[in-house]
């Protein structure tokens, strides 16, 4: 059995077998499970209805978090969206929207899919499920490109922990954008190649993005780099449709991943002790939320 813990192994068994991406891998996780294909395809469903669930009770709540740090920033796009106004193609503001709804969802202590984490739950479902609702790609073309993602998630982790506290939020919502962007590429029909071109360029441009959460919450500046990470990961996609390569080939850029991560210092890993976190507003809060759940 192939080890998921490079891409161009699986590109080459892929290319070989004339399968897709997803095909490969959905059989790996068979294999090792010792399960039917079949039933990773249900249980990949069930991670996508959860996606799908958790998008719905967002787009329907204007709840803040229990900080009161997040919570109604995605009614206030779809407030600005009814009066018909908008930068973006109706398209991108559903996975604005979308991803907000999920993000903000998880600040509220809701249901969602960890995709790869919590911190970064809103990118993948809305990318996948804004432009399946655009382009009408049925069920099957989702969970086929939610088992891409998944890929992508999966060969990235065998080198680095998805965690902001090992490497920085480059491994939390860059990762998920490179997932997205891979995943997008797959709905679109994009060659295996083009499939981690998405990935590779989506990744390398997010590298040595820190993790300095405000109060240690997943809030500030979490949120709204949801927002920011879903549009981003179609831009990935695009410029791989496109035929658009990375130079950097998709391995060489996660062992520079991993180097960068290293690298990072520990005040900007979760520890919340540098960045945004010591603003002067950041300390504030954090100042201001002590004494609040302090004294409730
Ligand atoms: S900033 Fe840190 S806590 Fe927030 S999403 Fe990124 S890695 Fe997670």
């Amino acid at each position: 059995m192939i080890k998921p813990d490079n891409f161009k192994d699986f590109l080459a068994l892929a290319e070989k077998e004339n399968k897709k991406l997803y095909e490969i891998c959905q059989k790996y996780e068979a294999d090792s499970l010792e399960i039917a294909q079949e039933e990773i395809r249900d249980r990949v469903k069930i991670v996508l209805d959860a996606m799908k669930d958790a998008i719905k009770k967002g787009l329907n709540s204007k709840e803040k978090s229990s900080s009161g740090l997040s919570g109604d920033d995605c009614a206030k796009l779809i407030e600005r969206y009814k009066k018909g106004k908008s930068l973006f193609s109706k398209t991108c503001q559903k996975v604005l929207t979308y991803s907000l709804a999920t993000i903000e969802q998880n600040a509220r202590m809701g249901k969602i899919a960890a995709c790869p984490t919590a911190g970064s739950c809103g990118i993948v479902p809305s990318v996948i499920v804004a432009m399946a609702e655009a382009m009408d790609f049925d069920e099957e073309i989702q969970i086929n490109a939610l088992i891409t993602a998944g890929f992508i998630g999966e060969v990235v982790s065998e080198k680095l922990a998805l965690a902001g506290a090992v490497a920085g939020c480059q491994s939390e919502c860059g990762v998920a954008a490179a997932m997205a962007a891979a995943a997008l590429a797959e709905m679109c029909g994009a060659t295996n190649e083009q499939i981690l071109n998405a990935a590779a360029l989506t990744l390398k441009n997010i590298l040595g993005l820190v993790c300095d959460p405000v109060a240690g919450l997943v809030e500030v500046p979490c949120v709204k780099r949801n927002a920011f990470l879903s549009v981003y990961a179609v831009t990935g996609a695009e410029l791989a449709l496109a035929g658009i390569q990375s130079v950097i080939p998709i391995d060489e850029i996660v062992e520079a991943m991993k180097q960068v991560g290293d690298m990072i210092s520990p005040k900007l890993k979760e520890s919340s002790e540098a960045g945004l976190a010591v603003t002067p507003t950041g300390l504030k809060i954090t100042y201001e939320l002590s004494q609040k759940w302090q004294n409730p």
